[in-house]
């Protein structure tokens, strides 16, 4: 007889790990199939986000980041430092522990909460079935009473810049080059192209973003994009707009990209390229045909705000369904599922998912930009105040950018924040605190930050947003 479960979940992503332990934990029977096999053959846990994600990129933007550091900013605390080097096979090794640790640690973890992991692939068969193949290709049929769908994504290839050995890669292939290429070309300036650009430009390589689209950060508050084109720049990454590749030829070890602007059509020469235009979800042989389960018109599994999809008692979580492609929205939506399914009540308020950028600076965002208010003919107030006027900053030599905080103008209710600048991505969780209390923008200038903090730009943004600011002249209200 097959062995049944309360919930197994296909895929041990951040979106399906998460669930499979929430699901432990309220008491279920669960088991979770995975079949990543990393760069040893070994089937780890971890998916996307703890493979070839957020956090080996995270590694090589800390590593890096120290690196830059030491060349060019020690002088001003007055510390010397002669011959600064970078071992980039250390750098790597270092990046390939933190993911040997991290997925480790799942497994860990699942064997604490008593996850079953079936290592191979898992399909969705009707009734609830799913086939499980092992590594060997042996299969059996497991049963359910509810499934969860957890497959993630997978990086978009476009037809001009097919993926080549060692010359035109993808998101993981930029995670291990051995040394800084001297010409470094990336398609696409969205997150990850910025965030791998940035890597490899702090290590000596010219950068070259190439992007399609005219406007800068185009889904960023534009005053934010600003900034960071302006910083940027500071770096020597030389990022086209309006460049759309048409096509690339691989000579030897270089690759000549052929893009068009708004000039003609143009030429330049690499020795490595990045493909980073984006990922699309990954259902491939995931559905069998009676299962009951549909996508939708851009090949997303088609869910409803609760995560369920067209099939009585199959969910589906995280990049493989629609939302922003993040791991903390994937996990968001696990936990919510898991307790759903648990009897619990329980919701993702998606109207407060913060987006963070790991250049430096760093960018981060919740809710709603200005540029969508101005659209939706919403009255609002901003309240804006620079780095520059905080003397933690001062302290810290990171003076570069500001918190922006939205809020409508009848109500004070804080729709929106944007930060750049230093430890961006933590400030802004403080806004998500205060926008998930329903916090008005008065409340958030009436609470007590430490001095000296970054956080005190945050709490005189907020002040800002009703005229309020203390260390800067305010805008007269009409
Ligand atoms: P995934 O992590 O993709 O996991 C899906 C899992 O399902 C995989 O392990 C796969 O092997 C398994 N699977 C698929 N099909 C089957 C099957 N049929 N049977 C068994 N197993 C299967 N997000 C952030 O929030 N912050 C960041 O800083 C960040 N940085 C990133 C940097 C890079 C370079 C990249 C590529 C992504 C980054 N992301 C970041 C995005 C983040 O990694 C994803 O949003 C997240 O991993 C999605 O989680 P998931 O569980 O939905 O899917
Ligand atoms: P993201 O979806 O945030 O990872 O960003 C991917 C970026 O790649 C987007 O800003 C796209 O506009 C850009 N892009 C997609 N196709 C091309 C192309 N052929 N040439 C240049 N940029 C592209």
């Amino acid at each position: 007889m097959a062995e049944k479960f309360d919930v197994i979940v296909i895929g041990g992503g951040p979106g399906g790990y998460v669930a499979a332990i929430r699901a432990a934990q309220l008491g279920l029977k669960t088991a979770c199939v995975e079949k990543w096999l990393n760069k040893d053959g070994k089937s780890v846990l971890g998916g996307t986000c703890l493979n070839v994600g957020c956090m080996p990129s995270k590694a090589l933007l800390d590593s890096s980041h120290k690196y830059e550091d030491a060349k060019h900013t020690y002088d001003v605390h007055g510390i010397n430092i002669k011959d600064v080097s970078m071992d980039v096979s250390t750098m790597l090794a270092r990046k390939d522990q933190i993911v040997k640790n991290l997925t480790s640690g799942v497994a860990t973890l699942f064997k604490a909460n008593g996850v079953t992991w079936f290592e191979g692939v898992g399909k969705l068969l009707a009734g609830k079935k799913v086939e499980f193949t092992n590594h060997a290709g042996k299969s059996e049929v497991l049963e359910a009473e509810n499934v969860i769908l957890a497959t993630g994504s997978v990086p978009v290839e476009i037809p001009p810049a097919p993926l080549t050995e060692g010359v035109i890669v993808d998101s993981t292939g930029a995670l291990d080059f051995a040394e800084a290429p001297k010409r470094l070309g990336v398609i696409g300036a969205g997150v990850i192209g910025l965030e791998l650009g940035s890597v490899w430009n702090r290590l000596g390589s010219e950068v070259t973003v190439l992007e399609a689209q005219d406007k800068f950060l185009h889904l960023v508050d534009q005053q934010v994009a600003k900034e960071a084109a302006k910083q940027f720049k500071k770096q020597n990454i030389d990022v086209r707009l309006g460049a759309r590749v048409m096509g690339t030829e691989v000579k030897g070890k270089e690759v000549t990209v052929s893009f068009t602007d708004s000039e003609g059509e143009k030429t330049i020469t690499f020795d490595k390229l990045i493909v980073a235009v984006g990922r699309r979800p990954y259902t491939e042989n995931l559905l069998s045909g009676d299962c009951g389960v549909n996508l939708d018109e851009r090949g997303f599994i088609f869910v409803n705000d609760r995560c369920a999809t067209d099939a009585p008692g199959v969910y589906a979580i995280g990049d493989v369904v629609r939302g922003p492609m993040l791991a903390h929205k994937a996990s968001e939506e696990g936990v919510m599922v898991a307790e759903r399914i648990a009897n619990h009540k329980a919701q993702v308020n998606y109207d407060c998912i913060p987006s963070v950028i790991y250049t430096h600076p760093e960018i981060a965002w919740v809710g709603k930009s200005e540029e969508e208010l101005k659209a939706s003919g919403d009255k609002y107030n901003v309240g804006s105040f620079p780095f520059a006027a905080i003397g933690r900053a001062m302290a810290a030599n990171e003076t570069a950018g500001f918190v922006k905080i939205i809020a409508d103008a009848e109500t004070d209710r804080i729709l929106g924040a944007s930060v750049i600048g230093p430890s961006a991505g933590d400030l802004v969780q403080q806004v998500v605190i205060a926008m998930e209390f329903g916090s008005s923008a008065e409340d958030l200038g009436m609470m007590v930050f430490s001095h000296p903090t970054l956080s005190e730009a945050v709490h005189e943004a907020a002040l800002g947003v009703n005229g309020h600011a203390i260390h800067k002249a305010n805008r007269k209200r009409k």
